[in-house]
C-alpha cells in the first residue's frame, strides 16, 4: 500500500455542503456554541486516548497529562483549540471531516423547510459538531497526528467551507489535534480572552479533561486551568447546578436544546455505580432508524469505555441519553463481555426502574403531552419487549378514545377503567390505519349507543402491543373487530317497532342467500346487533389476525395468504330489508357484493376489483332513478 503524501483537493460529500450552507446561513443567533462543539470533540478525543491506552500505554508517548488548550490572537483574528488526544490520520481526517457518518442524516435533510429560522432549530437537533466552526470562521485549518504514529504521519486539512478541502501530509511532533479558526470580520470579537473564558465557563465547565487558556493580566505569561475538570457525576448532587447538568447533557447528547429532565443516582452496596440519565425535550432524527445509536456512554472507574453501550438499556428506552460509571466492571470490558455480565444485568434492571419512575413523575404533570408525542410510540414497544416491567409501562401509555376530545392521546388505561360502565368486563379497542378511519368505523356504532368507551389504536406498533397485552388488572383487552360481541346492558335499545322482531331472529334465509352469492370471498355471513346505522361490517375470527395487521405485514413485504373475514349484516337497515325482498337473484347478487365491498371500504380496506364495484353501483343507481 502506498501512502499518499502529496497535497490533494477533495470535494465534500454533498450532505456536508448542505449542512455547511445551513450553518453559515442560519446560525447567527447562537454563534458562541462553536467553541462548545470543538471542545466537546477534543474531550472525546482525550477519552478515546485514555481508553486505547488501557491496552497500549505507549500511545501516551510519555505524556499522560491530557488537556485541551484554547488560544487566540486578537491581531491575527484567530482562535485555536488544541488537544493531545487520540488525533487523526490522514485517512481519518478525510473521512471524518469530509463526510457525515451519522444515522438520521437522511431524515434530517428530508425534514428541512428552506426557512432559515425553522431549519436552524432542526440543525440544533441534528448537531453540527465540527462544522460549527464555520459559524464564525471563513477558513479552518486542522493539523493532527494519530497517537502512536510516526512524526511523518501528520496531516494538515484546510477548507474555507465552500465545497472543497485540501489535505496534505505534514511532519508533526505532537500527537493530537489543533483546530485554527480564521474568524470572519463580524466574528472578530471572539478573539478575546474574557469573551472566550466566559463561553468556556458557561458551556464547558463540566468537561472532565482540563481546559487551559492564556493567563490574563499585564505581563502574565503561560497558561492556567479555566474549568473544574472533574467528572460531573462524581460530584455531590446538591453542588451541581441545573445549568451544569444542561451543559453536560449537550456535550454527551450532541443536542443544542436543554433536556426535559434528568436523574442522577449513586448506587452503593453490592454493586457500586453512578448513573446520570437525561430525557431529551425532542425526539432525535433517528428514533425509528433500526441502526440508530443508543445514547448511553459507559465509564469504568471514571475512564470512558464506549459510546452507544446498547446493553445498558433496552431498545425502547433508546431515546434516553446519559452515562453509567461502574466500579465493578473490568477496565478491558468489551461489547461481548457486556452481553453476559451479571453486573451489567443488574445495572440495567436498576436503570430501567429509575427511568420509568422519572417518566411516571413527568406523567403527573402537564408536560407529559409533549413527552408522549415525542416518545410515546417508542415506549409502547416496551410493552412487548419488557414483560417484567409491563405493568408499570402500561400505566404510562396514553390513548385516543371514542370519548376523548381531539386527536391527542390523553387517556390512560386507568382513566378508561374508571369510566367503564356497569357490567362492563373488558377493555375494548379498535385498530385502524388512520384515526379518521377508526372514528368512522361502523364497528363503533353499538358502543356509542351504549356509551362504552373504545380505545382507537392507529400506530402500527399497536398491533403488537395488543397481542402482547392480554389484560390490565384482570380486565381482558378485547378487539371490537374480532369475534362476536358480548356487551353489557343487553342488546342496544331499538326505536322502530318492527325492529325488535327483526333482531330476535337469525335471519337464516337472508344470511343463507348472501353466503351463496359471496361463496369463498368470506369466511361466514351472520346477522348482527352491533350496527345501528350501517348496513354491514366485516369482523375477524377470534384467532385470525386483524385486517390492519395483515395490511402492515404485507406492506413490509411479507407474503401472506388472504385471510377471509366474516360479513355481519344489520337486518334492520333499510337497504338490507330491501334486499331481503328482492326476488330476482341477479339483482340480489349485486346487492350482496355491494354490501361486502362497502364494508371493506368503510374500514379503509382495498377492493380487489374497484371497477367492478363502480359498475355495480352505477347499475343499481340507474335502476332506482
Ligand atoms: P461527531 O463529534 O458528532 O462525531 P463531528 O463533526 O464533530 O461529529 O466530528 C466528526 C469526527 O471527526 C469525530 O467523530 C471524530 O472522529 C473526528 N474529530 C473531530 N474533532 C476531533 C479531535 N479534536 N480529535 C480527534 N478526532 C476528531
Amino acid at each position: 500500500m502506498t501512502i499518499e503524501t502529496t497535497k490533494e483537493t477533495l470535494g465534500f460529500e454533498s450532505e456536508v455542503n448542505q449542512l455547511l450552507h445551513l450553518v453559515i446561513n442560519s446560525m447567527y443567533s447562537n454563534r458562541e456554541i462553536f467553541l462548545r462543539e470543538l471542545i466537546s470533540n477534543s474531550a472525546d478525543a482525550a477519552d478515546k486516548l485514555r481508553f486505547a491506552a488501557l491496552t497500549d500505554d505507549g500511545l501516551f508517548e510519555g505524556d499522560t497529562e491530557l488537556k485541551i488548550t484554547v488560544d487566540f490572537s486578537e491581531k491575527l483574528k484567530t482562535i485555536t483549540v488544541r488537544d493531545n488526544g487520540i488525533g487523526m490520520s490522514r485517512e481519518e481526517a478525510v473521512e471524518h471531516l469530509g463526510t457525515i457518518a451519522k444515522s438520521g442524516t437522511k431524515e434530517f435533510f428530508g425534514s428541512l423547510s428552506g426557512d432559515a429560522q425553522q431549519d436552524s432549530q432542526l440543525i440544533g437537533q441534528f448537531g453540527v459538531g465540527f462544522y460549527a466552526a464555520y459559524i464564525v470562521a471563513d477558513k479552518v485549518v486542522v493539523t493532527s497526528r494519530r497517537a502512536g504514529r510516526s512524526e511523518d504521519e501528520g496531516v494538515r486539512w484546510e477548507s474555507d467551507g465552500q465545497g472543497e478541502f485540501t489535505v496534505e501530509s505534514v511532519k508533526r511532533k505532537k500527537r493530537g489535534t489543533e483546530v485554527v479558526l480564521h474568524l470572519k470580520d463580524d466574528a472578530a470579537e471572539f478573539a478575546n480572552g474574557y469573551r472566550l473564558r466566559d463561553v468556556v465557563k458557561r458551556y464547558s465547565d463540566h468537561i472532565a479533561t482540563q481546559i487551559e487558556m492564556p493567563k490574563e493580566g499585564e505581563g502574565e505569561t503561560g497558561y492556567e486551568a479555566v474549568n473544574t475538570a472533574t467528572a460531573l457525576w462524581t460530584r455531590n448532587k446538591k453542588d451541581i447546578s441545573d445549568d451544569e447538568y444542561k451543559a453536560f447533557y449537550k456535550h454527551i447528547a450532541h443536542d443544542f436544546e436543554d433536556p426535559a429532565s434528568w436523574i442522577h443516582t449513586k448506587s452503593e452496596g453490592k454493586l457500586e455505580y453512578t448513573t446520570v440519565f437525561f430525557i431529551p425535550s425532542r425526539a432525535p432524527f433517528d428514533l425509528f432508524d433500526r441502526q440508530a445509536r443508543h445514547g448511553v456512554k459507559l465509564y469504568v472507574q471514571r475512564v470512558f469505555i464506549m459510546d452507544d453501550a446498547d446493553q445498558l438499556l433496552p431498545n425502547y428506552l433508546r431515546f434516553v441519553r446519559g452515562i453509567v460509571d461502574s466500579n465493578d466492571l473490568p477496565l478491558n470490558v468489551s461489547r461481548e463481555i457486556l452481553q453476559h455480565n451479571k453486573a451489567i444485568d443488574s445495572i440495567r434492571a436498576g436503570s430501567i426502574k429509575k427511568i420509568l419512575s422519572a417518566i411516571e413523575a413527568i406523567a403527573k404533570g402537564d408536560e407529559y403531552g409533549a413527552f408522549w408525542k415525542n416518545f410515546g410510540r417508542v415506549l409502547k414497544e416496551g410493552v412487548v419487549e419488557d414483560p417484567s416491567n409491563q405493568k408499570q409501562l402500561v400505566k404510562l401509555l396514553r390513548f385516543v378514545t371514542t370519548i376523548s376530545e381531539g386527536d391527542d392521546a390523553e387517556v390512560s388505561i386507568e382513566d378508561y377503567v374508571d369510566r367503564m360502565i356497569e357490567g362492563q368486563e373488558s377493555i375494548y379497542y379498535l385498530t385502524a390505519e388512520t384515526l379518521p378511519t377508526a372514528r368512522h368505523s361502523p364497528h363503533l356504532e353499538v358502543f356509542r349507543e351504549k356509551n362504552i368507551e373504545v380505545l382507537l389504536l392507529c400506530d402500527p406498533v399497536d398491533e403488537w402491543v395488543t397481542t402482547h397485552l392480554s389484560d390490565f388488572e384482570g380486565k381482558p383487552l378485547k378487539s371490537i373487530l374480532h369475534g362476536e360481541l358480548d356487551l353489557p346492558g343487553g342488546k342496544p335499545k331499538e326505536d322502530a317497532e318492527d325492529v325488535d322482531e327483526d333482531k330476535s331472529e337469525d335471519h337464516e334465509e337472508l344470511v343463507g342467500r348472501i353466503k351463496n352469492v359471496l361463496g369463498d370471498t368470506v369466511k361466514d355471513v351472520r346477522s348482527t346487533a352491533r350496527l345501528t346505522t350501517s348496513p354491514a361490517c366485516l369482523v375477524s375470527d377470534d384467532t385470525d389476525m386483524s385486517a390492519n395487521l395483515e395490511r402492515i405485514l404485507k406492506a413490509s413485504g411479507q407474503e401472506l395468504p388472504d385471510s377471509k373475514r366474516i360479513l355481519e349484516v344489520n337486518p334492520t337497515h333499510p337497504l338490507v330489508k330491501h334486499m331481503d325482498l328482492e326476488s330476482e337473484e341477479s339483482k340480489f347478487a349485486n346487492w350482496a357484493h355491494i354490501l361486502f365491498e362497502q364494508a371493506l371500504l368503510a374500514e379503509g380496506g382495498k377492493l380487489d376489483d374497484p371497477a367492478a364495484f363502480v359498475n355495480r353501483m352505477n347499475d343499481m343507481l340507474l335502476k332506482i332513478s
